[in-house]
């Protein structure tokens, strides 16, 4: 991105000091935000007309030179994806050898399904060397639930006879208390990656619980999602900007009108299905097992194992 240096908003036809201070302030002071951005989402944040916003973006797109990526290159950046393994051999081979840097992941399911523990193991896990099934980076915790809890990575550390301070130490967590700070948490994450903080996993547990609470009034449904597809986007651009793995939990909700199969549905929907490369649905299974099962995964087949979660970490049943 050599091209954000010489960035000024004074470069962009129409963009005047006020809409520049507005742009600013709402974190797309970068071509490639800029560019990256929806006409919509830039008439709500800088109060310009859509014919406006139109344009603007079309300025940035055409500095910022996005045009084609060859195959070529594509395959390139793919051999740059790490996969961070669980240490449940059944569960890294269901999600095709770990969960990905690169794109985000979604676990989704009822209270108690293990969506947290399994944040916990990949914020331990992601700090070993690429060879020992970890991206060699740190982490950044997003605690919308207040679920953190630093005796339990503190377990995992020991499980893998790390050093659970140096653990700890990697791991920032960020309370969101509600759904606005929480878009703000995510979007400065990438000025703790420019400050060198060697991100490699951006945990955000729980991704919709408060955008549910905050947004469950009557006809509050459209503002909520497309919030939340803000929200998602803010985190692709990370995952995909700096080979990053993102990790997501959901809840599920009852679907009243289900009368075959599953009477449960993940929140949010297609915005959040179509945000995330791997869902993986979550619940108890038998003896106190979990079990976890793939959904409609681009490119992997659909599946199912079995897993626990010891005091230690995950392991196959
Ligand atoms: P959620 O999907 O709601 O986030 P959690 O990830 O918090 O669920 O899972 C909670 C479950 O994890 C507990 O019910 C328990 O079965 C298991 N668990 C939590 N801590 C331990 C531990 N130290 N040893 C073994 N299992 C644990
Ligand atoms: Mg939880």
């Amino acid at each position: 991105m050599k091209d954000e240096k010489e960035f000024s908003f004074k470069d962009l036809p129409g963009v005047g000091a006020a809409t520049a201070e507005k742009l600013e302030l709402a974190g797309y002071d970068n071509l490639m935000s800029i560019a990256t951005c929806s006409p919509a989402e830039m008439v709500e944040v800088a109060g310009v007309t859509d014919v406006t916003a139109k344009k603007i973006i079309n300025a940035a797109r055409k500095k910022l030179d996005m045009g084609f990526e060859s195959g070529e290159d594509l395959l390139k950046r793919r051999e740059q994806v790490v996969r961070i393994t669980t240490g449940s051999k059944a569960f890294d081979s269901l999600v095709g050898g770990g969960f990905e840097t690169g794109s985000i992941s979604e676990c989704f399911g009822e209270f108690g399904s293990g969506k947290s523990q399994l944040a916990h193991i990949l914020s331990v896990r992601t700090q070993m060397p690429v060879d020992k099934g970890g991206a060699g980076g740190a982490v950044v915790f997003i605690d919308g639930e207040g679920t953190f809890r630093p005796e339990r990575i503190k377990q995992f550390a020991e499980g893998l006879g790390v050093d659970p301070v140096e653990t700890l130490k990697n791991i920032k967590v960020a309370r969101a208390f509600n759904s606005d700070h929480q878009m703000l948490v995510a979007e400065k994450v990438e000025d703790l990656i420019k400050d060198g903080f060697p991100v490699k996993l951006i945990i955000v547990d729980s991704l919709t619980a408060h955008f549910r609470a905050d947004f469950s009034g009557r006809g509050q449904l459209a503002d909520r999602q497309q919030k939340l597809n803000r929200h998602m986007h803010t985190l692709m651009k990370i995952a995909t900007n700096y080979n990053v793995a993102v990790y997501v939990t959901n809840q599920v909700m009852a679907k009243p009108d289900t009368f075959f199969g599953d009477p449960t549905a993940p929140i949010g929907g297609n915005i959040v299905g179509h945000n995330s490369q791997t869902r993986v649905y979550l619940r108890k299974g038998k003896k106190g097992s979990r079990v976890a099962k793939l959904i409609d995964s681009p490119y992997l087949p659909d599946g199912e194992c079995a897993f626990k979660v010891t005091e230690k970490g995950l392991e196959d049943v």
